[in-house]
């Protein structure tokens, strides 16, 4: 089966796998493509049921992990990924939560422990194309910066993928986007972005359509119920959850094969 195409999507949280790479997921299931998405950790510092907080009182880490794996299932299953591993690592929590000091903490493993076991399903699956985030984990959460260690570490050790992107957020996209909230008067006065949010348009080196799985995407953010309050986009009007979810934005970190500067999708050169 070494020879079967395959993406592989290296996730932090369950919830994560929605925004940056659902529709990519989705579509490549639908090519025919192989689909795995790994998932690190098991969500502890998510909201608990009736939205308690981490740190409150009434918050049960047991009960947060088991609501929250259900919740990926379901969201696997909208987006139609053929199998999902996870590595069942303790959530860190936000930089700066008393979470972090967890010895078993996600963030806290040591880099070549966790990267051999994500080298274990590489060496399984053979994924010739891998996705996870970029050195800052996409905005600093320590279990992203953590799930792109182990995976550039496991691509690395294992020699398996033959292309490696982080996902992207086009900084001139979210600027477009907030203004069109503004413009209908749907902005979130409760978000305030970074000037420095995302990444400029010129470090992109893929951009994917996947217009047609933008139902699904959402119905997949939908199925993360219990992190709802943390999901701005989903109380987004639906004109503005089209536009934010139509495309998905990558950037190559390596490629063993030929590849064009700009690609539009992440087999291109390897079908
Ligand atoms: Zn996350």
């Amino acid at each position: 089966m070494d020879d079967e195409l395959t993406l592989m999507a290296v996730h932090a949280h369950p919830d994560d796998e929605v925004i940056g790479t659902g529709g990519i997921l989705a579509r490549c299931a639908d090519e025919g493509i192989r689909t795995v998405l790994v998932t690190c950790t098991n969500g502890e510092q998510g909201d608990g049921p009736g939205g308690v907080k981490p740190g409150e009182d009434g918050h049960d880490e047991a009960a947060v992990s088991a609501l929250r794996l259900a919740e990926l299932r379901e969201s696997v299953a909208h987006l139609g990924i053929d199998h999902l591993e996870l590595l069942g690592y303790r959530d860190s929590g936000m930089a700066g939560w008393a979470a972090n000091q967890a010895p078993d903490a996600f963030a806290n493993v040591p880099v070549e422990q966790a990267a051999a076991r994500l080298a274990a399903l590489m060496e399984r699956y053979r994924p010739q194309v891998v996705v996870t985030y970029d050195e800052n984990g996409g905005y600093g959460h320590p279990d992203h910066i953590q799930a792109h260690r182990i995976t550039l570490a496991a691509a690395e050790t294992s020699g398996v993928p033959g292309k490696l992107y982080y996902t992207a957020v086009p900084r001139e996209r979210v600027a477009e986007l907030f203004a069109f909230l503004r413009s209908s008067g749907a902005a979130p006065e409760d978000l305030e972005l970074p000037e420095d949010f995302g990444v400029p348009e010129e470090q992109i080196t893929a951009v994917v359509d996947v217009a047609p799985y933008v139902e699904r995407k959402i119905k997949a953010l939908e199925a993360h119920a219990s992190q709802g309050e943390n999901i701005f986009l989903l109380r987004m009007p639906a004109d503005a959850q089209h536009r934010a979810f139509a495309q998905e934005a990558f950037i190559r970190r390596f490629s063993r094969v030929p590849a064009a500067d700009r690609e539009d999708h992440l087999f291109d050169g390897l079908r």
